[in-house]
């Protein structure tokens, strides 16, 4: 494949850690557990060079947890992982942005950012023109986002 996101050679990786042997049902089988950014540029499963943007993917039934590229989560399972790092992009640019909805919702259930945060987020997430107070509290979330997918590798 000419982009070198290989899906035959992403379905060899994925397939042996899944319980459904056929790819429709397997792929349904993986949920989006974590977002990092690497240090050092990774191989994803399907043999794409270099990735940065990862996703800890865990497979519902077996338990089997693996890292695969933002690409590959997208294009292959469905999952809009790409509007997370794209939150995460325009904070770490401006942490006067706030983020965006989907990465509202995924950290919220990761626990990242509790109830409140998140109903916040929610309520003012377009908003512009924040009080100070309100602003102060957006930079708090920002700051708990990124602390959360702080770059991992060598500590
Ligand atoms: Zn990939």
């Amino acid at each position: 494949m000419s982009d070198g996101y290989n899906l035959t050679q992403l379905k060899a990786g994925i397939l042996p850690l899944s319980r459904a042997q056929e790819w429709e049902v397997a792929r349904k089988e993986w949920k989006l557990v974590g977002i990092s950014q690497a240090d050092e540029p990774e191989t994803c499963l399907c043999g794409h060079f270099p990735i940065i943007d990862l996703c800890t993917i865990t497979n519902a039934i077996t338990g089997n947890t693996v890292d695969v590229g933002n690409v590959c989560v997208k294009k292959f399972l469905g999952f809009r992982s790409d509007l997370i790092f794209a939150s995460i992009k325009r904070i770490k640019r401006n942490p006067n942005k706030s983020i965006g909805p989907d990465a509202a919702v995924f950290f919220h259930r990761q626990g990242i950012i509790n109830e409140w945060e998140y109903r916040f987020q929610q309520d003012t997430g377009r908003k512009r023109d924040l009080t100070a107070k309100q602003l102060a509290t957006r930079h708090s979330i920002n700051r708990k986002v990124l602390a959360s997918i702080a770059r991992r590798g060598i500590a």
